[in-house]
C-alpha cells in the first residue's frame, strides 16, 4: 500500500512555504497598520453554529461541510469559513463590552469544504479574513475593502477588479424577495433542485446558482438595486464616496450576491483579471452582516468582514509572474576537517546561531570538496574552513563566497568580523 494525500488536499513543501510565509508576514504587517488584531479559534465548532450563521440554503451547509459525530455524541464540523467562529467568540467573550469599539479582528488558517477538486478549489484551503464588529459607519466598510485591496496589491498583483453591490437592509430585501418569488415561481420546474428549495426560503440565492446561471430568467430577474429604500441607497452612496476619496477604483454589479445568508448592505468581491489564471478568479469576498451577531445570541451589533483565499493569491501571483520573495539566506557554512575540527565547528556554529548569524555544517562526514559543494548549493555567503593546522593557531580561514577573497581570522574575532562585513 502506498499513501497519498487525501483528494483536495496538498502538501506545501519547503520551496513553497517561503512564499506562504511571505504572504503571511504581509498580512500581519498590513493588519497591524490598520489596527486589526489576530484571533485564533478552533478548527471545529458545533455544527449548529454553521447551520445558524452560514444559513441552511447555502452550498456550504447543503453539501460542503465535513461533519462528524465525536465519541461524546456531539455533532461537530470542521470550519468551512471564518466569520461564524469569530462572531461566536465575540459573543462568548462579550467583546461588545470592550472599551474600544468597533472590535477589529483578523484570522488566518485552514478551512475545510467538501468540494469538487479543481485548480483554485481545494478541500482544505487557507483563508485570511477580517471582521469589524460594532459599527454601522459606511467608512468602516470602505476601510475593510481597502485593507483587502492593499493586501492584493502588496502581494504584487496588478490585474485586479473590485466589484461592489448593495443588498440593502432587511426591509429592502423583503420587498425584493417578494418580487423574486413572483418572477421565478411559474418556471421554477426548469431550475435545479437546489434552486427549487431556495425559492421560498431564500430566492436571492437563486441568482448565485452555478448550475442555472445561463437560464434566461436570470437576466430578467428583478434587481435588488431597484428595491433599495432611501436609507439603503444613502448608505451605499456613502461607501462609494469613501472608496473614491481613498483612490480605489470599483465597479458596481447589481447581480453580485454573496454566497452566505447573513449579508446586508455592502457586498464586494475582488477578482483577478490576469490572463491564464483560469476560470475561478475570485480572490476575496465579503460584506456587511448586520443581523448575524443577534442571530447567534449576542446583542444587536452590526459587522462587516471578508474572506480571502490565500491559495488563490499565490495562484494569481504565479499567473502574473510576480517574482519570488528573497529566499532565506545562509550567512556561514562551516567546513570541518578531522575530529578536532568538527568539535570546534559544533561549538562555533552554536555560537553563530546564538548571535543571530545563520549557520550550518556537514553531518555526513564528507570530504572537503563535498562540503564546499554543499555550501555552494545552499548559497552560503561565507565559508569558514577549520583545518587542523589553523586550529592549533586558534584561527580558521574565512572565505567570502561573493567576491572569492579569503583570510585567516582568529576564532575570538570571527563574530565581530562577520558583523562588520
Ligand atoms: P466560490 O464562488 O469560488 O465557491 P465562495 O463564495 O464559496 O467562492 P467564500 O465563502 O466567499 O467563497 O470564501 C472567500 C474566499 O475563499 C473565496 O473568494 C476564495 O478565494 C476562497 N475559497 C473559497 N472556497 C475555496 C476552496 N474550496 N478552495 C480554495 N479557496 C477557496
Ligand atoms: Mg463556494
Amino acid at each position: 500500500m502506498s499513501y497519498q494525500v487525501p483528494r483536495g488536499t496538498k502538501d506545501i513543501l519547503p520551496v513553497e512555504t517561503e512564499k506562504w510565509q511571505s504572504i503571511e508576514r504581509l498580512i500581519q504587517e498590513t493588519c497591524s497598520l490598520y489596527q486589526y488584531k489576530e484571533i485564533r479559534t478552533p478548527m471545529f465548532e458545533h455544527t449548529e453554529l454553521f447551520l445558524r450563521s452560514v444559513g441552511d440554503t447555502t452550498d456550504i451547509v447543503q453539501k460542503e461541510m465535513y461533519t462528524f459525530t465525536d465519541r461524546g455524541d456531539r455533532s461537530l464540523t470542521l470550519r468551512p469559513e471564518g466569520t461564524a467562529a469569530v462572531v461566536r467568540a465575540y459573543v462568548e467573550h462579550k467583546m461588545f463590552g470592550m472599551p474600544d469599539q468597533p472590535v477589529k479582528l483578523y484570522y488566518m488558517g485552514p478551512m475545510f469544504r467538501y468540494e469538487r477538486q479543481q485548480a483554485g478549489r481545494y478541500r482544505q484551503f487557507s483563508q485570511f479574513g477580517v471582521e469589524a464588529i460594532g459599527s454601522a459607519d459606511p467608512a468602516i466598510d470602505a476601510e475593510v475593502i481597502s485593507l483587502a485591496m492593499d493586501i492584493c496589491k502588496k502581494a504584487g498583483l496588478t490585474s485586479l477588479k473590485l466589484v461592489i453591490n448593495s443588498l440593502g437592509d432587511a426591509e429592502s430585501r423583503a420587498s425584493h424577495k417578494e418580487s423574486l418569488v413572483e418572477h421565478f415561481k411559474p418556471s421554477i420546474g426548469e431550475f435545479c433542485q437546489d434552486c427549487q428549495n431556495r425559492l421560498e426560503k431564500n430566492p436571492l440565492r437563486i441568482l448565485d446558482c452555478k448550475v442555472d446561471r445561463n437560464h434566461p430568467l436570470m437576466n430578467t430577474a428583478p434587481a435588488l438595486s431597484d428595491y433599495l429604500n432611501e436609507e439603503s441607497k444613502q448608505y451605499f452612496d456613502k461607501v462609494k464616496e469613501y472608496l473614491t476619496v481613498m483612490g480605489l477604483k470599483f465597479e458596481v454589479d447589481v447581480n453580485l450576491v454573496r454566497g452566505l445568508d447573513y449579508y446586508t448592505h455592502t457586498a464586494f468581491e475582488i477578482m483577478s483579471t490576469a490572463e491564464g489564471f483560469g476560470a475561478i478568479t475570485t480572490l476575496c469576498g465579503g460584506g456587511r452582516y448586520n443581523g448575524l451577531v443577534e442571530n447567534i445570541g449576542g446583542p444587536t451589533a452590526p459587522g462587516i468582514g471578508f474572506g480571502m483565499g490565500v491559495d488563490r493569491i499565490l495562484l494569481a501571483q504565479e499567473a502574473e509572474g510576480v517574482p519570488l520573495p528573497k529566499l532565506s539566506t545562509l550567512n556561514v557554512y562551516v567546513v570541518a576537517l578531522g575530529e578536532e575540527a568538527k568539535k570546534k565547528a559544533v561549538e562555533v556554529v552554536r555560537n553563530f546561531r546564538l548571535n543571530g548569524i545563520s549557520a550550518d555544517l556537514d553531518y555526513l562526514d564528507r570530504k572537503m570538496k563535498a562540503q564546499m559543494k554543499s555550501a555552494d548549493r545552499l548559497s552560503a555567503e561565507n565559508v569558514l574552513i577549520i583545518g587542523e593546522e589553523e586550529l592549533n593557531e586558534g584561527c580558521a580561514v574565512l572565505k567570502n563566497m561573493t567576491d572569492g577573497t579569503q583570510q585567516k581570522v582568529l576564532f575570538d574575532e570571527i563574530l565581530s568580523f562577520l558583523k562588520r562585513n
